[in-house]
């Protein structure tokens, strides 16, 4: 761009973070993507470079399978996780991967915690639409997240109508977070399960909203900041459903206090993720301060 308006570049400094940016919510382009991808490999590549380009340095990502089964079976859930596990092999300094798991297998799914946390590092456990959150079929995997002390990631919405069978809405998660007072939650969709779902679970200290979902609507994340304090609430994008890059602008163009926006971009999400993922915390000027050490075998850290 010429002449009377801002260059490219200056435009894009305007939308870059003040600080190291990790997006909470993010699944490979296998699942949800505009084209098809070949390889794990191509699909970190394409993935870690649209959020890169947006000025985010760090992802969460979980697979659904690429079927997207809402209802999948193990063999199905196993595979989406080793494929989440290849995206963090081809760029183990972007991809912090999360176990998907399925509460219609109770104890596999514990089983598959254990594999997923004890054996290969992931950092947390994320629950679909395969049952409602205040279903108590979802008890042994939340034990298993209590025991590795790892943030579980439950999709929830607000829909007046359309909603699934099993969809959790937002009382369903604060039902859950009752019951496991010890497992830090993060509900998903902001935009989702908007202000009443931020009032829903306003008094359950345990449970945190990513940013992620629906229409860009003006003010919800300065709402949900003011209701519960930028200190439970985490940018997620949704990408690649949603670009990383709009989906930034709405915390960016929030009207944060620094240290509000740093929270809601970063420190939260390291105070949340075990020492393992690597996820450190910021210095003063906003960068990421070394990798932490690798964890010790089987260290249980209950924030
Ligand atoms: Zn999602």
């Amino acid at each position: 761009m010429t002449g009377r308006g801002a260059s490219l570049e200056s435009l894009r400094q305007r939308i870059e973070p003040p600080c190291a940016a990790l997006d909470f919510h993010t699944h490979p382009l296998a699942d949800f993507g505009p084209c098809p991808v070949s390889t794990p490999a191509e699909d970190a590549g394409l993935l870690a470079a649209a959020a890169r380009r947006a000025g985010i340095s760090r992802m969460v990502v979980f697979s659904l399978h690429h079927t997207c089964a809402r209802q999948p079976d193990m063999a199905q859930i196993r595979e989406a996780n080793d494929y989440a596990l290849r995206l963090r092999d081809a760029q183990p300094e972007v991809f912090v991967p999360f176990c998907y798991v399925s509460p219609c297998f109770p104890q596999e799914g514990a089983q598959e915690v254990e594999r997923c946390i004890g054996r290969e590092r992931m950092a947390g456990v994320k629950l679909w639409v395969a049952r409602r959150a205040s279903d108590t079929a979802l008890d042994p995997i939340m034990l298993q997240a209590e025991r590795w002390g790892v943030p579980v990631l439950q999709h929830a919405w607000n829909k007046t109508v359309g909603q699934l069978a099993n969809e959790s809405y937002p009382d369903d998660v604060a039902d859950l977070a009752n019951r496991f007072p010890r497992v830090r939650i993060v509900m998903a969709h902001l935009n989702g399960v908007n202000p009443r779902g931020v009032e829903t679970v306003r008094s359950c200290p345990n449970v945190w909203i990513d940013t992620s979902g629906g229409d860009p609507q003006a003010g919800i994340v300065a709402y949900a900041v003011e209701r519960l304090g930028s200190g439970r609430i985490l940018f997620g994008s949704d990408a690649p459903l949603r670009h990383p890059a709009v989906m930034l602008s709405k915390a960016l163009a929030a009207g944060l206090e620094r240290q509000g926006l740093r929270d809601v971009l970063w420190s939260n999400a390291a105070r949340l993720l075990p020492d393992w993922s690597g996820v450190a915390a910021l210095d003063e000027a906003g960068s990421r301060r070394p990798a932490n050490p690798p964890a010790r075998e089987g260290r249980i850290d209950q924030g």
